[in-house]
Parts: C-alpha cells; sequence; structure tokens
C-alpha cells in the first residue's frame, strides 16, 4: 500500500527517484523489488518506509543512504527520513531481499525446473520428472510458467481450456495422466505467442501461480521459462520454492548459462537442490558405442565447481524425443524404458535431496 498524504510533490517523482536505487548485488531496483511500503510527503518533507528481510545490516544502511541521496536530487525536499526494518525473520547469510514468499495451501513442495539456456530439455525434464513422482503414489501438478514459449501442452498432448469457477474465481488444472497441469498455452487463441511487457508478466505470472486450485498435492513442478528475467524474479518472490533443479548440456555454453541460473537461486536464498545433465551421451542402439556429443564431464565439474549435486545424467535417446512429440512422455509411455529409468532415478535423488534439507 502506498499512501500519499499531499500533492506538493508528486509520489510519482519520489519513486521514479527510488527505482534509480539498486538492491545491493542486484540489477533490480527497490521499487520493483516491492520493498517501499509507503511514501509520506508533507510540505517539502517526504518519508519513505520500507521493509526488508536481510540477515546482513550492511545492506539496509546502503539502501537508506542511496535512497536518501537520490532524493536529496528532488530540489523540493528539505528533509528525508527513511526507516528501514529487518523484521527479525531467519534468512541465509546472503541477505536478501524482501521475499513475501508464502506457500501455496494444500502444496508441500513447489519445485522449480529451471535452466540458464534455451534447448537443453528443461520442458522434457520437468514432465518426465512429474510423471515419475506420480508414479512414485505422489500427488502432483506441473505448471508451465513460460509465458511466451509454453510447450507443456505439446508434451501431454492437450490443449484442454482449463475451467474457470465462477464462485471461487480459481481456474481449474487439466488432468492428464494422473497429474494436474496448467499452462499459459490452455489459455491462448491457437498457441499464440504472449506479447507481454514486463509489468504485465509480473501480474500475469502471479496470477497464474495464486488463481489455480492445485488442491492437496505432494509436489507442484514448475517448468520456468529459459534465463533470469521477470517471470523467475516474480516466481522466486511470489511462492516458497522448497528448492531448484538446474538442467544443462555438458556443453561450456550451457554451463556457462546454467552458471548464472544457480547464482540467481543462491542470491534470493533459494536452494539448489542440483543439477541435472541432460543430453549427456547417446548410446548407438546398433553397437552400443557411447557418443558424448555435447562433451564429457561437464556437467560433474561443474556442480563440483558450484558445490551441488549432480543428479542425474540423461542420454540422446530417440524414443525421449518422440515421446514428447507425440503428447505423451516417455516416462508415461514406456515406464519400463532405459531413458523412462533415468528419470525415475532423477525422481528419487530429488526426494532424497528435499529430505535432508
Ligand atoms: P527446453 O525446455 O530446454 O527449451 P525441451 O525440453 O523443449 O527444451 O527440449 C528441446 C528438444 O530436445 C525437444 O524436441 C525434446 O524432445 C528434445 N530432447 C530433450 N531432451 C532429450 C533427450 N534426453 N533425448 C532426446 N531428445 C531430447
Amino acid at each position: 500500500m502506498i499512501l500519499c498524504v499531499m500533492a506538493t510533490l508528486q509520489e510519482s517523482q519520489v519513486l521514479e527517484k527510488l527505482s534509480g536505487v539498486r538492491y545491493p548485488g542486484f540489477s533490480r531496483d527497490i521499487v520493483s523489488f516491492g520493498l517501499v511500503k509507503k511514501i509520506l510527503i508533507e510540505e517539502e518533507a517526504v518519508t519513505v518506509q520500507m521493509s526488508l528481510t536481510t540477515g546482513d545490516l550492511k545492506v539496509p544502511q546502503k539502501i537508506k543512504a542511496d535512497a536518501e541521496a537520490a532524493l536529496q536530487d528532488l530540489a523540493r525536499v528539505v528533509s528525508v527520513r527513511i526507516d528501514v526494518h529487518a523484521p527479525a525473520q531467519p534468512v541465509g547469510a546472503t541477505g536478501s531481499p524482501a521475499m513475501a514468499t508464502t506457500a501455496i495451501a494444500g502444496v508441500k513442495h513447489i519445485i522449480a525446473v529451471a535452466s540458464g539456456k534455451g534447448g537443453v530439455g528443461k520442458s522434457t525434464v520437468a514432465a518426465n520428472l512429474a510423471v515419475a513422482l506420480e508414479r512414485s503414489g505422489a500427488s502432483v501438478g506441473l505448471c508451465d510458467c513460460d509465458l511466451y514459449g509454453p510447450s507443456i501442452g505439446l508434451m501431454f498432448g492437450t490443449q484442454e481450456r482449463p475451467f474457470a469457477d465462477s464462485d471461487s474465481g480459481k481456474i481449474q488444472p487439466v488432468e492428464k495422466y494422473g497429474l494436474r497441469l496448467m499452462s499459459m498455452g490452455f489459455l491462448l487463441e491457437d498457441g499464440a505467442p504472449a506479447v507481454l511487457r514486463g509489468p504485465m508478466v509480473t501480474k500475469y505470472t502471479q496470477q497464474f501461480l495464486r488463481q489455480v486450485d492445485w488442491g492437496d498435492l505432494d509436489y507442484l513442478v514448475l517448468d520456468l521459462p529459459p534465463g533470469t528475467g521477470d517471470i523467475q524474479l516474480t516466481i522466486v518472490q511470489t511462492v516458497a520454492l522448497s528448492g531448484a533443479l538446474i538442467v544443462t548440456t555438458p556443453q561450456e555454453v550451457a554451463l556457462i548459462d546454467a552458471r548464472k541460473a544457480v547464482s540467481m537461486f543462491h542470491k534470493v536464498n533459494v536452494p539448489v537442490l542440483g543439477l541435472v545433465e541432460n543430453m549427456s551421451y547417446f548410446l548407438c542402439p546398433s553397437d552400443g558405442v557411447r557418443y558424448d556429443i555435447f562433451g564429457k564431464g561437464g556437467g560433474q565439474r561443474e556442480a563440483d565447481r558450484l558445490g551441488v549435486p549432480l543428479l542425474a545424467q540423461i542420454p540422446i535417446e530417440i524414443i525421449t524425443r518422440e515421446a514428447g512429440d507425440q503428447g505423451l512422455p516417455v516416462t508415461a509411455a514406456a515406464a519400463e524404458s532405459e531413458a523412462a529409468a533415468h528419470f525415475v532415478k532423477l525422481a528419487k535423488s530429488l526426494r532424497q535431496g528435499l529430505e535432508k534439507n
């Protein structure tokens, strides 16, 4: 809530100045991070109230100094007082920004499946992991958070329109192979790409996460878009994630971007549960010779460097690609196959990792 008491100085002018102040260690500003709670303008004095959660006291000091300096530029301001609250909540050592994250009622674990780079198989891993978790007896939801390039509808062979309950205002997810699914693709006409600007992306993502009636779930798997953009930041600020899985190939160009994704989750105190190396190798079906198409050992080296476990090495298999294209993830289409076994193992490692955290 932002209150403006008197209009001598416009609240928008204050906000504009404050949006030039960066949260220490982030490229994002304190306004878009949601730190500014109240602005009081009286005559020529402006008071800005902020709330942030951090274990590092230097962070509020720096924000206070920078915000005061930014507001001093406003000619009519003669006195500036900035109250920075540091609520006594336990946070990680990195001193993350104020995260108004909450759980989703009825959902035990929210797992983000992310990647730095597109095309590394993130959606394939998310879809098969969700199926493998469900096959292990858990209740599972899968939310395709890629507003620009949703692919879960294609992978599960459905473009069913979710039903919106007019009483509760909640959207009922689509049910397929025992999973509850939601995707922006279900809401778009003819799969047309969503053309959205930054603030709308934030709004849609928040609604998307909060307005779906997931019911009781053991796991909600979020298939994130590639990279570290607005959707990812909105997600980590909106819901309390149990952790993130980062999908990469062994190739350096993918690993560089995976590193950025890991760093983003660390900065906002979301545990990185591990790396998944996809397209690790190809075993020739006719002679059993192994080909390391995208290089060898990249995933393990990066996991060691980052101090996170390498949870799986998933080979390139024709059946995995075919099953995905046919709208039936391989873990459901050929549950007894070698390809499915890798995802089943990944699901097991993930569950073990969550128990440890
Ligand atoms: P991303 O979500 O990272 O953009 P996708 O999951 O859409 O990537 O995968 C890109 C393409 O690669 C898809 O055609 C998918 O079927 C294929 N693919 C992904 N992983 C594998 C794999 N392990 N074996 C064979 N094909 C794969």
